[in-house]
């Protein structure tokens, strides 16, 4: 077995179980140097990297090795050292082999960066997001059709496009396909994608470093603008007056501006109106979770490309055990190709629906904790967490409040009396009311039903 393939597993797994932002963060440069008799060793670019891998995904490192290699490990060691070196010394070891991994995957090692730098010292879209290879179904008609309209006439068509909906499904894929549409037609095109957390943050370092110049700069001389996941500026009063002045300046010019977010503008909560009005200026499309044809369809595209076919049986089964997220469906795919590989058996339904077993299993809802669950709310209504805590009773904090309790209880199946401790020392009898009151209100209440399966799906995926 190659450590190239045991590490792409591994990364397989991690990728899920963590935030994207996370996964890139620490696991990108990162690589395997040996794996034998129970003794593991990865590389990693840094001792920042080295140090929290060692401190926060250790255990769970080790878990996934276990379950690739079907062994148990013992040890697991951090080096610091490049992963050029590695990688060239493993391609030298075995090439054919690595050449047709590579192949099979139709993509970047795994440590590729997801993004790329860009002449204008911004990121810019990464290549592997095509329209092309966007599988259109019921749930994402309206937003890939307002993103083709966009790129045939940007700044115009839609100013600003902005897509909403939930984790996986695709928004991050389709507004990059944008930007590598446009390019193709003129290369030399500027475009700047980033989250709203980096632009937050290059604000923030720009009004430290007093480069503010530089920031206006950077942002407002470009041709795209391409900001995923708009939410997270919310409650943040510099940052949301900044992207102010900056979707004025470029909109005056008539350049594009596209913005993704897990809801519509007016459900963001803590969002100044003036930007929930100006979002709402071009188009709004939603995409929703695909359909059961849609993900045979885009397992069977994502077979192509990995050319490794697999009967419409099969399909079927993982799109019927798959159906939160496209991204958890190619997790199951990818799992299931490796496995395969490894141990170079040809795929059945059985072998297929065995390990689908052990997917549902994967350990990422164990590892929660009451206050991660706490701050994920708590972020999602853009509240501190002194604010759950305290004896504030005004419905917009008593509300996430009784959520809280509602999903320790669910989720976590914690009792109450634990429940009322964590929300800072309240009756047991208050987390048993906020739990029914929950309950009742979610069979009756669109929005609030929406909002706790948006919760939840974050606490999954995002879940650190
Ligand atoms: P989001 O930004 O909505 O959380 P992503 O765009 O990151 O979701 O999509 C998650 C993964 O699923 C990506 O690897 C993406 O390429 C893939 N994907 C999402 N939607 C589609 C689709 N309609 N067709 C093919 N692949 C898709
Ligand atoms: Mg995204």
């Amino acid at each position: 077995m190659q450590n190239y393939e045991i590490w792409q597993a591994v990364m397989g797994e991690l990728e899920l179980s963590i935030s994207k932002a996370n996964f890139i963060t620490w696991f990108k440069n990162t690589g395997i140097i040996s794996c034998q008799e129970g003794q593991a060793v990865l590389c990693v670019p840094n001792a920042f990297t080295k140090a929290w891998m060692e401190k926060k995904y250790h255990h769970t490192i080790i878990a996934s090795l276990e379950r690739v290699t079907g062994k148990p490990i013992k040890r697991l060691e951090y080096r610091i050292e490049s992963l050029k070196n590695v990688v060239a010394e493993t391609m030298l070891a075995s090439k054919p082999l690595e050449a047709a991994m590579t192949a099979q995957f139709n993509g970047p090692a795994p440590a590729a960066p997801a993004q790329q730098f860009d002449n204008h010292g911004g990121f810019t879209v990464n290549p592997k997001y095509g329209f092309e290879n966007f599988v259109v179904g019921r749930g994402s008609e309206l937003a890939y059709a307002a993103a083709q309209a966009v790129v045939s006439r940007p700044g115009v068509a839609y100013n600003p496009l902005f897509i909403y909906g939930g984790v996986g499904l695709g928004k991050t894929h389709l507004i990059q396909a944008v930007g590598n549409e446009m390019r193709k037609t003129n290369p030399k095109v500027q475009i700047m994608y980033v989250s709203a957390e980096k632009f937050g943050n290059d604000f923030i370092s720009s009004v430290r470093e007093k480069t503010a110049k530089d920031f206006q700069h950077r942002y407002r001389t470009i041709d795209l603008l391409l900001i995923d996941d708009i939410q997270f500026i919310a409650g943040k009063e510099g940052t949301q007056e900044s992207f102010f002045h900056t979707f004025n300046e470029l909109h005056q010019q008539n350049k594009q501006i596209i913005l993704t977010s897990d809801r519509p503008p007016k459900a963001i909560p803590a969002l100044e109106d003036r930007l929930k009005s100006r979002f709402e200026w071009g188009m709004i499309a939603d995409i929703t979770a695909p359909d059961f044809e849609t993900r045979v369809a885009i397992l069977e595209r994502k077979c192509l490309e990995k050319n490794f076919p697999l009967d419409s049986r099969v399909l079927q089964t993982i799109a019927t055990s798959v159906q939160n997220n496209i991204r958890e469906l190619e997790g199951a795919l990818n799992k299931i190709i490796v496995y395969h590989q490894l141990k170079n058996i040809a795929p059945t339904l059985e072998s297929v629906k065995s390990l689908l077993t052990s997917w549902a299993g994967t350990p990422v809802r164990q590892s929660l904790t009451p206050r991660q669950l706490l701050e994920a709310v708590g972020q999602f209504y853009s509240l501190s967490t002194d604010d759950i805590l305290s004896k504030n009773r005004e419905k917009k904090i008593s509300l996430p409040r009784q959520i809280i309790m509602f999903l320790m209880r669910e989720e976590l199946k914690m009792s109450y009396p634990a429940i009322g401790e964590e929300l800072g020392g309240r009756d047991h009898t208050t987390a048993m009311h906020a739990h029914e009151k929950i309950v009742k209100e979610l069979s009756d209440d669109l929005k609030l039903k929406q909002d706790v399966d948006l919760i939840k799906q974050r606490l999954y995926v995002n879940n650190l």
